[in-house]
């Protein structure tokens, strides 16, 4: 059985007063059966970090340089992310790939930095609507998924987040057949790759404008091992329903 996870995408949204959001949440979820866990922007995460000492919520980075350290002004690496309290890091959402240009290959570098740095790597993958559209769905999110992930995959160090671009803060949810469609499909490859055991364990988050109205039935989906959330995990309020759903 795998464990649900309920992940939050702050993006870049979030001052210190912002923190104040993780004591509530942390109330209105005292002994949550899944796991959780707040990406916040770099500027918080320390912060948050002591914020969520003595709950059960982790925090996380949205994005990591593959290099440990150097001269890479702007960047933060992987064990800087540990340091300052991170468990996990998202890597190659759509944004980045979007507004970085960065390609799985650059993603699948990241993921090897954030294993050695003893965390676990949210690897995201989706395609566009142009895609669907064409039919190419299962080909681009398959081609993603072979190129972001390299070998050294575990249950433990990865999950993988299938977010179609298109339905990315528009408030346009996937429904449950395109999501149980692409989420088996993972799944398959997976475990054709990594084999039964390992590929079965990794979990798959559905993203895409989850909400608290909608999360009880995505999280009911086939595959669907909880989700990546942006928009609806800024409010404790909102989160800790979608939290609920995953339980
Ligand atoms: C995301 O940023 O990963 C995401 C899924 O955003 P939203 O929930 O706002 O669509």
């Amino acid at each position: 059985m795998r464990k649900k996870l309920a992940a939050g995408n702050w993006k870049m949204n979030g001052l210190k007063a912002s923190l104040t959001e993780i004591a509530a949440l942390a109330k209105a979820c005292p002994a949550p059966n899944c796991d959780i866990l707040i990406c916040p922007p770099a500027t918080l995460l320390a912060g948050m970090a002591d914020a969520c000492s003595g709950t059960p919520i982790k925090v996380g980075g949205q994005d990591c340089h593959a290099a440990a350290s150097g001269a890479h002004t702007g960047d933060i690496s992987a064990s800087m992310l540990a340091d300052a309290g991170a468990s996990a890091v998202i890597l190659g959402h759509s944004e980045r790939r979007a507004d970085h240009g960065e390609t799985s290959a650059d993603v699948a570098v990241k993921v090897v930095s954030v294993w050695d740095a003893g965390l676990t790597a949210i690897i995201c993958i989706g395609e566009t609507l142009e895609d669907r559209d064409a039919g190419r769905t299962l080909d681009v999110v398959g081609e993603q998924l072979s190129s972001s992930v390299p070998e050294g995959v575990t249950a433990e160090n990865t999950v993988i987040a299938y977010e179609p671009v298109w339905a990315i803060g528009t408030g346009r949810t996937a429904t449950t057949a395109q999501i149980a469609e692409v989420h088996d499909f993972i799944r398959g490859k997976l475990e054709t790759r990594f084999g039964k055991v390992t590929g079965n364990g990794i979990r798959i988050l559905y993203g895409g404008s989850v909400n608290p109205k909608n999360a009880v039935e995505i999280f009911s989906t086939s595959n669907v091992d909880g989700g990546l959330v942006g928009g609806a995990s800024l409010r404790a309020a909102d989160f800790a329903m979608i939290v609920n759903a995953a339980d």
